[in-house]
């Protein structure tokens, strides 16, 4: 009985900011992130279901290095789905003690750039023009010293967390981050919680709204369809449900935020 009033109370309160969004004449965006796709399975046919069943973009980060032959053709027919490169093989690069990331750490530039060159061309041959060459750091995380580097391999877009410091990280390479993972990795990797996970995106829909974020960048949701318990699905169909169904909010799709 608790449970259920405050998770009413976390929606009502995402509703009453999106309701000021209306009453200020502004349209709050949103874009759907999914990580770590690499071949068919029954979780991503859920993902997918929900994607269709929503009539929603999904942008689905893809590892290359682990890409199965299925994949590419289950997604031939999903017009809403975008192929994102989630690195190259989702592999640790960090020195010893320090965070998990693959785009950066030991592993010298001219190698990273060159996995980067080889994922990009396995999304390209495989996906064709679902592919959007923006990378997703896995753990989010990249050597921001890299940046330059990527729009001359042809990496158009980065996808980290957390509210861009600027629309473009280098020139030709936009960024559009995440926003909320509604997962408690830190808790045994469950559902965050109603109260949390909203206040998360209320975070940055109010920072945008009040300006002192950049209001162009879209608020991303991130999934993990792979990993998410009963509890994290049912938030993520409540939140994807209820965005939709506000007027003063719109769910883009990557290939828009990408657009050339
Ligand atoms: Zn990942």
């Amino acid at each position: 009985m608790i449970r259920q009033s405050l998770e009413q109370q976390a929606w009502s309160w995402l509703d009453s900011e999106l309701d000021r969004w209306r009453e200020a004449g502004l349209v709050a965006e949103f874009w759907w992130r999914d990580d770590d796709a690499v071949s068919p399975s029954a979780e991503l046919e859920r993902l997918l279901e929900l994607s269709a069943r929503l009539e929603l973009p999904l942008a689905l980060a893809v590892i290359p290095a682990a890409l199965k032959p299925g994949l590419a053709p289950r997604l031939r027919d999903e017009s809403r789905v975008s192929v994102l490169q989630h690195g190259y093989a989702h592999r640790n690069n960090a020195a010893a003690g320090e965070l998990k990331l693959e785009i950066g750490g030991e592993r010298p530039p001219a190698r990273l750039l060159q996995d980067l060159r080889r994922g990009r061309a396995i999304l390209d041959d495989g996906f064709g023009e679902t592919f959007i060459p923006v990378l997703v750091p896995p753990w989010n995380r990249v050597d921001a010293g890299l940046f330059e580097s990527l729009p001359p391999i042809g990496i158009r877009g980065i996808s980290t967390t957390k509210a861009r410091p600027q629309e473009f990280a280098a020139p030709g390479l936009r960024q559009a981050n995440t926003h909320l993972d509604p997962i408690g990795w830190r808790h045994g990797g469950g559902f965050l919680g109603h109260y949390p996970a909203v206040a998360v995106l209320i975070q940055h829909l109010l920072a945008r709204r009040l300006g002192y974020r950049d209001r162009g960048e879209p608020t991303g949701i991130l999934t993990h369809h792979l990993v998410q318990n009963p509890a994290t699905w049912s938030f993520v169909e409540d939140l994807l449900a209820r965005i939709k169904r506000h007027d003063a909010a719109r769910v883009v799709g990557a290939a828009e935020i990408w657009r050339e």
